[in-house]
């Protein structure tokens, strides 16, 4: 059994009488602790294929089996899934700005369940991790863009993901700041942890064990 296995997607839009094929029979399988980078033109997927294996919007056909399991399937918990097993780092990293950045990484644990001491704890854990154990109690706005992912990195990794999905996490950061958040990524897999990132960046593309280019239909 494979850590994660993607078979067959189907994905099409409808726009009034517009079909827009988005994936068209897409398969990929990862083991435990791999990395992948999606590359390819603007609006050939990239974003919707991430959304379909993050359990954020469903296929017209085909499977994501995670540890086996078809995360589809009726009865199978979703809501878990998405919580628990996946964190997402995405371009816009939508912090918020009334909170700190101890506050902004406990967030999710806390929607969670955990307690708050025990969340800031893991939080603080989580910012020396990224290399930001001086910045706990700057707000967003107060952080430069590159910590600020950096922040969102974190908090990404606050329910202890095995399966991180990054969709442009350096869209917005220049050549230094990239690196420095591949560099993290690299450190989380060394851990065990399982990336699929979508980059336009294929200077970043180079310490991935897999690349996968999709193309417009
Ligand atoms: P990428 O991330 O590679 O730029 P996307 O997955 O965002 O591509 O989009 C793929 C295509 O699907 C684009 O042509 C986009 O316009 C279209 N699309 C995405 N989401 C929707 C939607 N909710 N309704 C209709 N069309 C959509």
């Amino acid at each position: 059994m494979s850590f994660l296995e993607v078979s067959n997607i189907i994905k099409t839009y409808k726009k009034s009488s517009n079909i827009i094929n988005v994936l068209n029979g897409f398969s990929m399988t990862l083991e435990g602790g791999e990395s992948v980078a999606i590359v390819g033109p603007s609006g050939s997927g990239k974003s919707t294929l991430m959304h379909i294996i993050g359990g954020l919007d469903r296929p017209d056909s085909g499977s994501v089996l995670f540890e086996g399991e078809d995360i589809f399937k009726a009865g199978y918990p979703i809501d878990k899934y998405r919580n628990n097993k996946v964190g997402f780092v995405f371009q816009f990293h939508y912090l918020l700005n009334d909170f700190n950045a101890i506050e902004n990484v406990a967030m999710p644990a806390m929607i969670s369940g955990m307690s708050m001491p025990k969340a800031l704890k893991h939080a603080e854990f989580l910012l020396d991790k990224v290399g930001l154990g001086d910045r706990y109690h700057h707000h967003p706005n107060e952080l430069s863009g590159g910590e600020q992912q950096r922040v969102a990195i974190a908090r990404a990794l606050m329910n202890e993901p095995r399966l991180l999905l990054a969709d442009e996490p350096t869209g917005n950061l220049d050549l230094n700041n990239s690196y420095e958040i591949m560099n993290i990524f690299d450190r989380l897999k060394s851990e065990g942890v399982t990336i699929i990132m979508v980059t336009h960046d294929e200077k970043l593309t180079s310490k991935f064990d897999k690349r996968i280019v999709l193309e417009k239909h």
